[in-house]
């Protein structure tokens, strides 16, 4: 290292504790980047790398960015997943021996963004630690450092679990020990794709110990102290906004594993991975940022109590039946500002006077909003209004002092108001009679001289001046003025007088910047002691945004109330699915009964594509969610039990982990439902078993069905394909089989998207290639065929029940040899080439268009 220049050497004496961070290094107006830094940003920021001498053998790679523009390159770098530390001059250079000193000052990462343009305003911005206590058990510990939240829970079901778990969050940022197991940390990086940091420190230090005084457990506040360390150790000041520590027990909230969440598209959809076209997306009617961040919450963690979803119900009932008052509340709500991470800021030190303004402006809002609340019949929000504490005196502190319309600086001045503090008014005062002195002057001036022109002016290198024209000169009388600047056309002059006002003036002025600038200061340490109160009033507020919203939401779109069943009953009448029915407007959405109890825990689903099997399965799905996060339902009348966890298997799977094939993810997710579901969970399998051969996807359907039924009792919805599988209604006795109708108009085939008792008709597609108008002697060869599979002993595999010991292999393939055999006699080769192609077909994973345009194809060639 002794060949570099010292500054080098500094900087990488920095670098050296700040190894994964870019480290901007402060050099002037420039933040710059050396070595392998500098190679990777010039890359990922698309910046000039060049190369400066720094006493080594080789010039050192370097780039730059502007001080003054340098939040989008950092903003660019974060929503990659980097960190950057930011590393400043300390000392004035002027002062400076030798090179300047300079220190980190703060590490921005993505999970501990602050600034504005780097939060997304409805979301929460949420980092995490992870603190393992044995294979099976971990502490997992939330913090959002915009809005001071904290947060902590155990996991006791293995790392799985903690997956899940993290992937619901979601969290941008993963704090872990250092000798964390190497296959977590890997499936940490590449299922949730998210930035991973180290730390080992886990001790609370004793002025920080309020944070924990909720929790009672050791290794609760080893697993946050984690979090905190981290947090304290890349932000390095104070975070006085940090609210204690909320143990969540995560067994009080409706469990939804991973694929669930993300198959049921509640916050974003699969494909788009937008909000658009997800359950957010058509509940969402908040009327303020930190309300939709509870939504969002609510979604997360559906509920388990009845008294709390019913508390939840009776509030959205009273704020659905007095629509007038419901306005006027969201009418108030409007005007309430970001309360939470406006405490944040404050605490930070980045507010300024435009954000004191909007919080005075919240504040007006409040005592109305208590007396809307009043107005409400429903008593549950009456009451609501004697909690909320309107913080009278803030609102006076702010009134008083803080200008209406202060500028974005806090560094300029005109942000305190007149009469607020004395020594203030009177720098003021004495400049605005400098002022108006040389104001006067102006007009003294040109009645003494006769020069209507003259004119007296500002500039900020000659300061106050008296202008005259060149044609006017004449007419000054000698040594009046003193002459100062020569333009092309005039003569600017100053008078002993003039410079002795400007300087009272512009010392006054001065004077009166600095002190706002610590009375603003002052101001803010003022409202620092209320941000308790602030983050509970923000609280109130953004539930009752939630529940506002989900009033709304509810009235609009005639959604029910749901009642709970104690035990295993649950009836949806004419229930709908509330993001299909969105969609399609003004087409009719088609409304299904659901009726399930002790004695029909699984529906089999059986109906061709298209039908709407999938459909039915999410609807039923989030009317359950909705109906816990304690919003209304898409139903004319809903009865449900309340169901501890959903798991779903539904829909294309498909690139969700990376390098896993298709098939193998279906059984993930399977395998997940069968391992954690207990008899109040609801499952949801969609055709599952088709990522593989028939007969051994059959066979897996089969036993799947079987294995819930009866081991796990779960309320089960099951589509397939598979006809076979209807006759498990014979043997199992809380099974039922439904079905999806179509039906046929003028030759075409409608789907009527009604589900039906009994099991579909299986020659449907048959039916429907006669209606594509294939060869009449292959339809009924068609029928042929599906006759003698109808017949035939091996066309099912017979149940568990039936038959205790099952050899699918043996069973079948002969079976399949024979029938193939017999096929190939009666048809000509020809034909059994055209068979054979039907056969291949994937019908699955066509779209109708492809279909036609296949089954054209076919009739082309059979009429040759
Ligand atoms: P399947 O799972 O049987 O293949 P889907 O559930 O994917 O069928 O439904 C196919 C399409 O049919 C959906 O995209 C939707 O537009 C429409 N659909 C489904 N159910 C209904 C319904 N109840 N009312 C109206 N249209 C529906």
């Amino acid at each position: 290292m002794a060949q570099y220049t010292p500054m080098i050497q500094q900087y990488l004496q920095v670098k050296e504790q700040y190894k994964d961070t870019f480290l901007f290094f402060r050099l002037g107006d420039f933040y710059e980047m050396f070595f392998d830094d500098a190679l990777l940003a010039s890359k990922e920021l698309e910046i000039t790398l060049t190369s400066r001498d720094g006493g080594g053998e080789e010039r050192i790679p370097m780039c730059g960015i502007p001080f003054h523009s340098s939040a989008n390159y950092i903003k660019n770098l974060i929503e990659k997943g980097y960190k950057v530390a930011i590393c400043e001059q300390v000392e004035d250079p002027k002062q400076a021996k030798g090179v300047v000193r300079r220190e980190v000052i703060q590490v921005i990462t993505p999970g501990t963004v602050m600034e504005g343009e780097l939060l997304d305003e409805k979301e929460n911005n949420f980092i995490a630690s992870l603190t393992p206590l044995d294979d099976e058990r971990f502490v997992v510990a939330y913090n959002d450092l915009s809005t001071g939240e904290n947060s902590v829970s155990f996991i006791r079901d293995g790392f799985d679990s903690v997956l899940s778990e993290l992937f619901n969050r979601p969290v941008k940022e993963i704090v872990v020990p250092s000798d964390l197991q190497e296959t977590w940390a890997e499936m940490l990086t590449q299922r949730l794709n998210v930035t991973i940091s180290q730390e080992d420190s886990v001790d609370i230090p004793d002025e920080s110990k309020e944070l924990v005084q909720n929790l009672k457990q050791k290794e609760l506040i080893t697993g946050f102290a984690r979090l905190f360390q981290y947090l304290a150790r890349t932000q390095k000041r104070a975070m006085t906004h940090l609210q204690p520590v909320q143990y969540i027990e995560l067994s009080q909230y409706m469990k939804l594993d991973m694929y669930s969440k993300r198959n049921l598209e509640l916050t974003e959809t699969i494909r788009k991975k937008g909000k658009e076209g997800s359950l957010l997306w058509v509940l969402d009617k908040t009327v303020t940022a930190m309300g939709a961040r509870m939504l969002k919450k609510w979604l997360d963690r559906p509920l388990l109590s009845t008294t709390e979803m019913e508390r939840r119900h009776q509030q959205v009932e009273g704020l659905l039946e007095q629509y007038f008052e419901r306005e006027a509340l969201r009418e108030a709500l409007k005007e309430v500002y970001d309360l939470e991470r406006l405490s944040g800021r404050v605490a930070y030190g980045n507010v300024n006077a435009r954000d004191l303004i909007q919080l005075k402006k919240s504040l007006h809002q409040i005592p109305e909003i208590i007396q809307v609340l009043q107005d409400f019949q429903q008593e549950e929000l009456a009451q609501l209004a004697d909690t909320i504490n309107p913080l009278e005196s803030l609102k006076e502190i702010l009134e008083k002092s803080i200008a209406e319309t202060p500028p974005l600086s806090i560094k300029e001045g005109d942000i305190i108001k007149d009469g607020y503090h004395e020594q203030l008014d009177q720098y003021r005062d004495a400049s605005r009679n400098g002022k108006q002195w040389i104001a006067e002057l102006e007009r003294k001036e040109r009645e003494a001289t006769g020069i209507k022109s003259l004119k007296v002016g500002f500039n900020k290198v000659f300061g106050y001046y008296i202008e005259v024209t060149k044609a006017n000169l004449h007419l000054i009388p000698e040594g009046r003025y003193e002459r100062k600047q020569t333009l092309s056309n005039a003569e600017r002059f100053i008078t002993p007088e003039l410079k002795e006002k400007e300087s009272l003036i512009l010392e006054s002025e001065e004077k009166s910047v600095e002190l706002e600038y610590e009375i603003f200061i002052d101001i803010r340490e003022q409202v620092k002691t209320f941000i308790p109160e602030l983050q509970k009033l923000a609280e109130q507020m953004s539930e009752l945004d939630v529940l506002q919203s989900f009033a709304v939401v509810s009235d609009e779109n005639r959604y029910t109330r749901p009642s709970f069943t104690n035990g295993h009953e649950l009836h949806i009448e004419n229930g709908r699915h509330p993001v299909v029915e969105q969609v399609m407007k003004d087409d009719h959405y088609v409304p299904n009964d659901v009726r399930m109890d002790e004695n029909r825990d699984i529906l089999l689903i059986t109906g061709p594509n298209m039908a709407g099997k999938s459909t039915y399965m999410r609807q039923l799905a989030l009317i359950v969610i909705m109906g816990q996060v304690g919003c209304f339902v898409p139903a004319d009348r809903a009865e449900l039990p309340v169901f501890d966890q959903i798991f779903t298997r539904i829909g294309a799977a498909d690139d969700l982990v990376a390098g896993q094939s298709t098939f193998m993810v279906e059984m993930l997710e399977a395998k997940h439902a069968l391992t954690k579901a207990t008899e109040n969970s609801l499952i949801l399998l969609d055709e599952i078993g088709r990522g593989t051969s028939t007969y051994d996807g059959m066979s897996l359907a089969q036993a799947i069905v079987e294995y819930i039924h009866n081991h796990i009792h779960a309320k089960t919805l099951f589509s397939t394909h598979y006809h076979e599988l209807t006759s498990l209604s014979d043997s199992l006795e809380r099974l039922s089989n439904v079905h999806v109708k179509a039906e046929e108009h003028d030759g075409n085939v409608v789907f009527l998207h009604k589900i039906q008792d009994g099991a579909a008709d299986e020659s449907y597609g048959i039916h429907v290639a006669k209606l594509a108008e294939l060869p009449s002697p292959l339809i009924d060869r068609a029928y042929e065929i599906l006759n003698q599979f109808e017949h035939s002993e091996s066309s099912r595999v017979p149940s568990a029940n039936e038959e205790e010991q099952l050899d699918f292999f043996a069973f079948k393939e002969p079976a399949q040899k024979k029938q193939e055999t017999e096929n190939s006699k009666s048809v000509s080769t020809a034909e059994k080439t055209i068979m054979d192609e039907i056969k291949g077909l994937n019908m699955l994973n066509m779209t109708p268009m492809e279909a036609m345009n296949t089954l054209f194809a076919i009739q082309q060639k059979l009429n040759k």
